[in-house]
């Protein structure tokens, strides 16, 4: 079946618990059939929140100047890819705001480079597997960090709508410069994703299904996104004041979106994010059950967690990793899933797009 704009919004659409269940399973189908029952963990490592950009929505944008900024050092990076490395994670995520200094990016470049050193093994050949997840930058810097070893880079599109867009990010923020980073991200040879978050004020049905749409055209090979939800140091504060029910409707509509991703974009890498478990105990589960192979749990280390509060709630638990690896492993079992540990779990659609590609220039 072909998704259009129709059928998408239907989907989106959905309120009764039978066609619910009808497009969990739907999605689930879809999951098995084109990249298996797996679940990937991505160590997520959140090694910085100083950040030059102003997202208005953004708990560690630029103009809060309640927050205590921190930086990790090298030794703590790599103390973090060690304990993923211990975990069994085969790839880690290193993410922060943006800050695209020369100064900065050597010193992310040397770090890839170290991890990638430091990480190769018999079980993982090529070390662990990294995504960045550090904003706008040059091609040229971009190009660095892939050379140093990086070779996942998540950069969402926050929505589709460029008047959207607009009213979120000051005008310096542009769409049309997104755009140039997605490209010039799949032109380096990175594995892409994106993703939006939903229930911005004022994003409507229509907005969502196009992010769907966008997501296709686009070709990604990942997605991230989740619920919309507000920080108290933005002008979105009253959020929950204006739209009482919000939280529990965002949380909807984020599980549905990744249905329409899996049915739309078949064989991708999706994850179950953060954003989701904030709402709801059991919301990385959920994302699993709607069709989401990817979880990213967080270690960081604990004393700077509190300063990295992308929005209120943002759980920074202070159990131990190895503790937080047994808990997410028996959740994903309890769901009749299973975790596949030492494994860089690619984009099956990264390949896919390659091997099209090669047969493209043989013509
Ligand atoms: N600076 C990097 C990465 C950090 S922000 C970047 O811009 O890509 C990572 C993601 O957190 C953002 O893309 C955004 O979608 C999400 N985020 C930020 N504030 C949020 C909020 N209030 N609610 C939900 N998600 C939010």
């Amino acid at each position: 079946m072909e998704f259009d704009f129709e059928n998408i919004k239907k989907l989106l659409s959905i309120q009764s618990k039978e066609e619910l269940n009808e497009l969990r399973n739907l999605s689930y189908n879809k999951l098995t059939e084109f990249v298996g029952e797996c679940v990937y963990l991505r160590g997520l490592i959140e090694f910085s929140n100083y950040c030059s950009n102003d997202c208005y929505y953004c708990g560690i944008r630029k103009g809060n100047t309640t927050l205590e900024r921190y930086y990790l050092t090298r030794e703590e990076i790599l103390d973090c890819a060690k304990i993923a490395l211990e975990l069994g994670y085969g790839s880690i995520v290193l993410q922060s705001g943006e800050n695209n200094s020369e100064k900065n990016i050597n010193f992310i470049s040397e770090v890839i480079s170290e991890i990638k050193e430091i990480s190769k093994s018999e079980l993982l050949p090529n070390g662990l597997g990294i995504t960045l997840s550090i904003g706008e930058l040059s091609y040229q810097n971009y190009e660095k960090l892939y050379k140093a070893g990086a070779h996942r880079y998540l950069l969402r599109i926050e929505t589709s709508n460029p008047t959207l867009f607009k009213k979120i990010h000051p005008v310096k923020q542009t769409f049309e410069r997104r755009l140039e980073c997605l490209n010039y991200l799949r032109e380096i040879g990175y594995q892409v994703g994106t993703g939006v978050m939903i229930g911005i004020p004022e994003q409507t049905i229509d907005d969502l299904t196009n992010d769907i749409l966008f997501f296709k055209e686009q070709d990604v090979d990942m997605i991230g996104m989740g619920p919309f939800i507000p920080h108290k140091d933005t002008i979105y504060c009253d959020y929950y004041i204006k739209k009482p029910t919000a939280l529990q409707k965002n949380y909807l509509l984020s599980l549905k979106m990744i249905a329409a991703a899996r049915l739309v974009m078949k064989d991708i890498n999706i994850a179950s994010t953060t954003a989701l478990e904030t709402i709801h105990p059991s919301g990385w589960e959920e994302g699993l059950k709607y069709g989401a192979n990817v979880i990213m749990p967080n270690i960081t280390p604990f004393k700077y967690r509190k300063k990295y509060q992308l929005y209120d709630n943002k759980p920074c638990s202070d159990i131990s990793p190895s503790e937080q690896n047994s808990l997410i492993k028996s959740r994903i079992e309890a769901i009749g899933r299973k975790i596949c540990y030492n494994e860089w779990g690619d984009s099956k659609h990264y390949w896919q797009r390659k091997e099209k590609n090669i047969l493209i220039n043989k013509d």
